[in-house]
């Protein structure tokens, strides 16, 4: 009972600190206006970048592929969870991503585990960014390699640490390719010659770069043009994709080792035949033409413009995730509340997610926004803005 109790005291801690969110409850799908309380609300804290996961071409993929394969996978991959539709989804994304080979995994989560946890052992050596998605620092801690952390983006401080770092067997730098809370992008061709001259293999975590940056949204490493000089590409099927899932785009030889070393790709049972069937026809769908990305950047930047003219401060967003700083915990969170009420889901992030003066709503553009629905943003974040002061 006692560890229960404790559990409660933790629980009482972050009401106090206004950091306990219960979770919200929607009565509809996740598209561009959203049921809470039944009431709509326009939806601004959603990953479906391009509004897949309510594309007609992508739902009907699932449906046929129930039929065809039924509801389940029904075990592992290496044992007869290895469907044709899964074969299917790895071959096209290795074509979309223009790599030797993509590995798909249950999520973008454990596909950073799964990969760094496999190919760093005792005498190798990560480099990471200060700002690196949870999931990483999750796989790195999975590791015996040393690790050393960079501030964010400073090129400096990652030359002196790969230099350094010349006992090490491995030397990988891991970087978020979008960064998940300020929007940022990393500056991977810098990262990419400074591992050419350390001798070090580049790691990308393109969770919300995938079907947002590059041609038809390759992600980072086709955005800067550095096609076959990043090591290992990992994406997300989550977000804009609009399903569920993670891959890592890479040579055939480092698949063929995840496939034998990867612990959650091994334990785990594979996507269902319609999460695959679903994957696989979005990735088509951004094959086929940049109708969507384009519409995906015209509204970023010119809703992030909106903002910046009525005097919101944005921090350094470059990209779809575009943040509206606020402050303290508490402020960030009524700002939060005060958006829904008026009719806008704008997530609230406090810290320790960021810095405890840096609390944002975080608000995500997407293709799918009208300039109606943007127009009506801008207008009731003017509003609230005035009356917390910060514009
Ligand atoms: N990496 C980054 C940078 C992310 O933002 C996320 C999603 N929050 C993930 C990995 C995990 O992806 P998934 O939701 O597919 O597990």
């Amino acid at each position: 009972m006692a560890n229960w109790d404790q559990l409660g005291q933790e629980l009482e801690q972050l009401k106090e600190q206004g950091r306990y969110r219960p979770l919200s409850v929607w009565q509809s799908g996740s598209g561009t206006w959203m049921k809470i309380g039944g009431r709509r609300v326009l939806q601004m804290s959603s990953n479906n970048y391009l509004g897949f996961t309510d594309h007609p071409a992508i739902k009907q993929a699932a449906i046929d592929a129930i039929e065809q394969y039924g509801a389940g996978s029904g075990s592992v991959r290496t044992i007869t969870g290895t469907l044709s539709i899964h074969e299917q989804l790895e071959l096209e994304l290795a074509k979309f991503k223009q790599t030797e080979a993509v590995l798909v995994f249950q999520s973008g989560f454990t596909t950073n585990q799964g990969v760094l946890g496999s190919i760093l052992g005792e005498k190798d050596i990560v480099i990471s960014d200060a700002l690196n998605h949870a999931s990483i620092i999750d796989g790195i801690r999975l590791t015996r390699a040393a690790r050393e952390i960079y501030a964010h983006k400073d090129m400096d401080q990652l030359e002196a640490l790969l230099k350094r770092s010349s006992g090490y067997e491995k030397r990988v730098v891991v970087t978020d390719g979008v960064f998940s809370m300020d929007g940022d992008i990393a500056p991977l061709p810098a990262i990419v010659e400074l591992a050419e001259k350390y001798d070090a293999f580049v790691y990308v975590d393109d969770a919300h770069a995938s079907g947002v940056l590059g041609k038809n949204g390759k992600g980072s490493t086709d955005h800067f043009g550095l096609h076959g000089r990043v090591h290992i590409q990992v994406g997300t099927l989550s977000k804009a994709i609009g399903v569920v899932g993670g891959y890592v785009a890479c040579s055939q030889v480092l698949k063929d080792y995840l496939i034998h070393k990867a612990r959650p790709f091994l334990f785990s049972t594979s996507a269902p035949p319609a999460v695959a069937a679903a994957c696989l026809a979005a990735i088509q769908v951004l094959g086929q033409s940049s109708e969507l990305t384009d519409r995906l950047w015209n509204n970023t930047n010119s809703f992030r413009a909106a903002l910046q003219a009525i005097g919101f401060d944005t921090g350094v967003s470059e990209t779809p995730i575009i943040p509206i700083i606020v402050g303290d915990a508490a402020s960030t969170m009524k700002f939060s509340d005060r958006l829904l009420e008026e009719g806008i889901c704008a997530q609230g992030i406090v810290y320790p997610t960021v810095a405890a003066d840096k609390g944002r709503v975080r608000l995500i553009v997407t293709a799918k926004h009208t300039d109606e629905d943007l127009q009506f943003a801008t207008r009731v974040l003017q509003k609230v803005g005035q009356e917390f002061g910060l514009v």
